[in-house]
C-alpha cells in the first residue's frame, strides 16, 4: 500500500513538472542563452521559428544544433550527398539569418540524413552532454518525442527527440561522461526550462503567438529551396516565383492556430520524466 502511494506521489510530482507553465514566456525572455536542437536543417524552422525570431529580436543568444547534414532527400539523379550537403548548409545558414540566429552560433554535428538512429549512441550522447554543459542554457529547445507523434515520425526525428533529452539528463549529473569536468572543466549543468517543438494537439500545453513574425518565417522557409519542387527534382538555386507563392500560401494555410492567431505550439517542460 503504501508503494502505491509512493508510486502515486512520484506519479504526480513527473505530471507536474510536464504540465507547469512558465514564470516568464519565452515570447518575453530578454538577455538569455537558448540552445535549440534540429534532426535537420529545417525542423527548428518550421516547428519554432517564428520564436526563435522573437529570441533573437529581444537579445537572446540563441544557438543552434543541428545533427544532421540532410545529405539524402533529392531525386535529383545527377545530385551527390556531399553537395546536397552544402547546398542545405547554405540553405539554413540563409533561413536562420532571416530569423536573426547569427551563422557562427550554428553547429553541426554532421550525421548523415537518416542515420541518426544508427550512429553510435554512447557517443551521441556524450558530444550533446557536452554541447550542453557548454552552453549552459537558461532554455532549450527540441523536437517533443511525445507519444503520439515520434512512435510514426522519420527515424532521425525519434532518435534527436529521444537523444536531446537523454542528454539533458546526463548533464545533470557528473558521474556521466566524468572526463568532461575531470578534462575539460565541464561543470554539471541542469536545464532550467524546455520547450518541445512539433507537440501534436493533444499533448502541446503551450503555445507561442507569431502573428508579428509569421512573414519572416515564409521568408526563412524560402531559404530552403532545395526541399522544395522543382528544386527537389532538378537542382536550382531559385525559386520559380509562382511556386513559391503557392508553397508560402500552403505554408500560411498549415500554420496551428489559435484564437485567430498564428501560433507555434510547445510541450513546456521543467525537468525529464524520472520514472
Ligand atoms: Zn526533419
Amino acid at each position: 500500500m503504501k508503494k502505491l502511494a509512493l508510486f502515486w506521489a512520484i506519479f504526480a510530482l513527473a505530471a507536474a513538472a510536464w504540465a507547469e507553465q512558465p514564470k516568464v514566456p519565452i515570447e518575453l525572455l530578454e538577455g538569455k542563452t537558448i540552445l535549440v536542437f534540429t534532426p535537420h536543417p529545417d525542423d527548428e524552422l518550421f516547428g519554432a521559428g517564428g520564436t526563435i525570431t522573437l529570441l533573437n529580436r529581444h537579445h537572446n543568444r540563441v544557438f543552434l544544433v543541428i545533427y544532421t547534414n540532410d545529405d539524402k532527400g533529392s531525386y535529383d539523379l545527377e545530385m551527390s550527398s556531399q553537395r546536397l550537403a552544402r547546398i542545405r548548409k547554405g540553405e539554413e545558414e540563409g533561413a536562420e539569418g532571416v530569423l536573426g540566429t547569427p551563422k557562427e552560433n550554428l553547429e553541426w554535428m554532421g550525421y548523415d540524413d537518416g542515420m541518426l538512429e544508427y550512429a553510435p549512441q554512447p557517443k551521441l550522447v556524450e558530444d550533446t552532454t557536452a554541447i550542453i554543459r557548454h552552453i549552459r542554457p537558461d532554455v532549450l529547445l527540441s523536437i517533443d518525442p511525445g507519444e503520439l507523434y515520434a512512435r510514426w515520425h522519420k527515424t532521425d526525428h525519434r532518435m534527436a527527440a529521444f537523444n536531446t533529452l537523454d542528454a539533458v539528463r546526463a548533464a545533470d549529473f557528473w558521474l556521466y561522461f566524468p572526463n568532461q569536468l575531470l578534462e575539460q572543466n565541464l561543470q554539471p549543468y541542469q536545464v532550467p526550462e524546455m520547450y518541445l517543438y512539433y507537440s501534436t494537439e493533444r499533448e502541446a500545453n503551450y503555445w507561442v503567438n507569431i502573428d508579428s513574425v509569421m512573414d519572416l518565417k515564409l521568408e526563412a522557409a524560402s531559404k530552403h529551396v532545395s526541399q522544395f519542387e522543382p528544386a527537389i527534382h532538378k537542382y536550382r538555386p531559385d525559386w520559380d516565383p509562382q511556386v513559391l507563392a503557392q508553397v508560402k500560401a500552403e505554408m500560411r494555410r498549415r500554420q496551428p492556430k489559435k484564437d485567430g492567431h498564428f501560433v507555434e505550439p510547445f510541450r513546456y517542460a521543467t525537468g525529464f520524466n524520472q520514472m
